[in-house]
């Protein structure tokens, strides 16, 4: 399988542009994994992949962590989940880990001003790169304010990948996912329970903000790691190769 990454190329250090081979002057360049790496060590560069903005959107256990991971390391984009800042912050104490944990052990979401002030202040520290948006946004104003954070930027959402995964087998993933996630919201049947709740009644009409905006690309996750990988790298191979 080839997977064809797209980068902008940021020239650094002491090599003068007529230094590259007349391909890749141009600030924006597509290339294979391969030239990224050649590239990099032949040439003083750095590569930053090409400003795209996606939402991965699903329900609780539709693999948003999983599928992130192997989008960040193909297509280089900036992995921002609410969830692990949440976590990070419960883990060090802070007084937003404080405010959040109650509402994430309930399984109810934690409220839209608290979300939204971390989640650009988060997004705000590392710009340039295009982001891969993981449990955000979850109501239709976290996706309003998304739009207007982008907006003011001269960025916006280039698309939606929504994993779709029917809820026995949301159930069971979440279950399993329990003995080895240490995540008290994994392992209580209720807890389980009231998140798709939540879910259904609050985050699943935000796929309705995007798909006004022709943005909204389902893809089934259902089947294995790879092959839900594959499907969500032809969603993002079809989105063009400039910001
Ligand atoms: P999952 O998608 O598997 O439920 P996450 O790590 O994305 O896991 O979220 C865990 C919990 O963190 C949620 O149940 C909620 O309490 C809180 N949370 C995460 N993202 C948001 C958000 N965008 N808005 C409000 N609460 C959130």
């Amino acid at each position: 399988m080839l997977i064809v990454k797209r980068y902008t190329v940021c020239i650094v250090g002491t090599k003068g542009l007529d230094d590259f081979p007349p391909f890749y002057r141009p600030q924006f360049a597509v290339y294979s994994a391969i030239e990224h790496q050649r590239l990099q060590t032949q040439f003083n560069v750095c590569i930053f992949a090409a400003m795209k903005n996606i939402v991965l959107f699903g329900p609780p256990g539709a693999g948003k962590g999983t599928q992130s991971a192997h989008i960040v390391e193909e297509f280089g984009l900036f992995h921002l989940s609410t969830g692990d800042i949440f976590r990070s912050n419960i883990k060090g104490g802070t007084e937003l880990g404080i405010l959040a944990k109650g509402f994430m052990d309930r399984g109810e979401l934690v409220p839209d001003a608290v979300t939204i002030q971390m989640l650009e202040s988060e997004a705000g520290k590392h710009p340039g790169q295009g982001y891969i948006f993981d449990g955000f946004p979850r109501t239709s104003a976290q996706a309003a304010s998304l739009d207007a954070f982008l907006d003011a930027k001269g960025q916006q959402i280039d698309a939606m990948i929504a994993l779709e995964v029917p809820e026995p087998e949301l159930r069971d993933r979440l279950a399993g996912r329990a003995e080895t996630s240490g995540r008290p919201d994994d392992a209580n049947p209720e807890v389980i329970q009231n998140r798709i709740d939540v879910y259904n009644a609050e985050t699943a009409p935000v796929a309705e903000h995007y798909r006004a905006q022709d943005k909204f690309q389902g893809v089934d996750g259902v089947g294995s790691i790879e092959e839900i990988f594959i499907r969500i790298s032809e969603v993002l191979n079809s989105l063009g190769t400039t910001a």
